[in-house]
């Protein structure tokens, strides 16, 4: 193609959104015209970059003092008080978070909990427990996925999702930014602060400016001023040992960064120098990652003894089921085929899938499916050793933006039992024909101890 037509293309292209430039682009390059293709980039790189950002609408989401704030939604009690989550009192440990309540007493991150116990002797310090943290982390990322299948989890308590296009579903970003806060504390009763500009890094700025529970919306154009003033401790990658050695040259604001050139700043930092002169100004155009796709889940286990009693096969089957059902919703996933394999006691497996209809996330449905594939399979009058569901075909759920109207009332149960699950445990709720098992395993809140513990997942 000659260079010409392809630049003329690919700035149309460009003007629609980048993605299509470089679905383009990629495709271009196995053609064999890397050189050529690569030349006209560097040369236009910034002309497409300058129409990129303007229609790019990044979302900074981050929880305020997360693990303390669960710790109070979880328990009323601790609602007004100050919470410091990082050990007990007489444990020798240091503060992980600290509610905004102690902080104001003065309670810092990484301080002996014994000091910030002097600092804040009212402070209810608590060991925290990861597994509950995570579980509210779902919940979160599920909420997000409502809106966009572009979500990038960054930590337990921080995420960016991408909403360009959110101007379909929404009249504006800050109806965007407050649908999401105001869902997340509903569901969980927990606050979040937002930053949403043209990119992760501006984002990730604005969402730290206004805390806790506040919103800082960057429009499209201001991203310069907005950081100019700010100090370099703001911009990310910039510690204490850089912020001393940009002082040093008299550079005290990120905009003073933007002043000197870049070979200067890479004299100094070396490669990171190169990143920080960018970053600096506002240039950002790393993507929002959203979360690769399992092309399969399974669960399994073998019982205690070789069995051929229905009941335990059955609500071992509709037990396994249930689990992967629980972990497709909370990843966001729907399936479009499911597995059934059985090893009998002298050894023989046997296995048989079958294409769902209408791809699923729902337990009862999986279940079904299984069942039907085990009536076909399990007609040898031998014990079985081993029962392995399976779900393959698994892709993103899309729903239509917010309409939840039309949401079946089973996916509205199926949201409810997971909000019980979060709050109780995942026993606290489960199918009546798994009750069998119950005379067999132990069962603890977080599910059955199978007798395979590595496969109870
Ligand atoms: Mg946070």
């Amino acid at each position: 193609m000659q260079s010409r037509k392809f630049l003329d293309y690919t700035l149309s292209l460009a003007k629609q959104g980048i993605r299509k430039y470089k679905v383009f682009g990629a495709t271009f390059f196995q053609k064999g015209c890397k050189e050529d293709c690569k030349k006209i980039l560097d040369i236009y790189s910034e002309h497409l970059y300058t129409i990129y950002m303007k229609e790019r609408n990044i979302i900074h989401i981050d929880a305020d003092a997360f693990f303390a704030s669960v710790e109070k939604s979880l328990n009323p009690v601790l609602r007004d008080k100050p919470v410091i989550v990082g050990g007990d009192e007489n444990q020798r440990a240091c503060v992980h978070t600290a509610s905004y309540e102690a902080r104001m007493c003065g309670v810092k991150t990484g301080m002996p909990i014994q000091m910030a116990k002097k600092l804040c002797p009212e402070a209810v310090c608590l060991k925290g427990d990861f597994r509950r943290y995570r579980a509210v982390s779902e919940t979160i990322k599920k909420i997000l996925y409502r809106i966009t299948p572009y979500v990038e989890v960054s930590s337990l308590d921080d995420v960016y999702i991408d909403v360009t296009g959110f101007k379909r579903f929404f009249d504006s970003i800050y109806k965007v930014t407050n649908y999401i806060k105001s869902e997340i504390y509903e569901e969980l009763k927990i606050t979040v602060s937002i930053g949403a500009a043209t990119s992760k890094l501006v984002a990730r700025i604005a969402s730290a400016r206004n805390k806790p529970d506040g919103i800082t919306i960057v429009p499209s154009g201001m991203e310069k001023e907005f950081i100019a003033k700010l100090p370099v401790s703001e911009l990310p990658g910039i510690g204490r040992v850089s912020e001393r050695l940009l002082k040093g040259i008299g550079i005290k604001t990120i905009g003073d960064i933007t002043k000197v050139s870049r070979d200067l700043l890479i004299q100094l930092f070396g490669i990171n120098g190169k990143k920080i002169w960018e970053y600096a100004n506002c240039i950002d155009n790393s993507p929002v990652k959203a979360k690769v796709i399992s092309k399969q889940i399974s669960r399994e286990t073998s019982f205690e003894e070789d069995t051929d009693n229905e009941e335990i096969i059955i609500g071992t089957i509709a037990y396994l089921s249930e689990r992967i059902a629980y972990k497709l919703r909370e990843n966001c996933w729907v399936c479009g085929s499911v597995r059934l394999k059985l090893l009998f006691s002298d050894n023989v497996n046997t296995a048989h899938s079958r294409v769902l209809s209408e791809v699923t996330d729902d337990s009862g449905i999986i279940f079904k499916e299984i069942m039907r594939i085990y009536k076909k399979i399990h007609f040898r009058r031998i014990c079985l050793r081993l029962v392995s569901v399976a779900v393959g075909k698994i892709e993103r759920k899309y729903r239509q933006a917010i309409l939840f109207q039309n949401e079946s009332k089973k996916e509205r149960l199926n949201e409810k039992i997971d909000t019980v699950r979060y709050k109780f445990g995942f026993t606290s709720v489960y199918p009546a024909n798994t009750m069998p098992l119950k005379t067999k395993y132990r069962m603890e809140k977080h599910g059955y101890i199978l007798h395979a513990p590595s496969l109870s997942q």
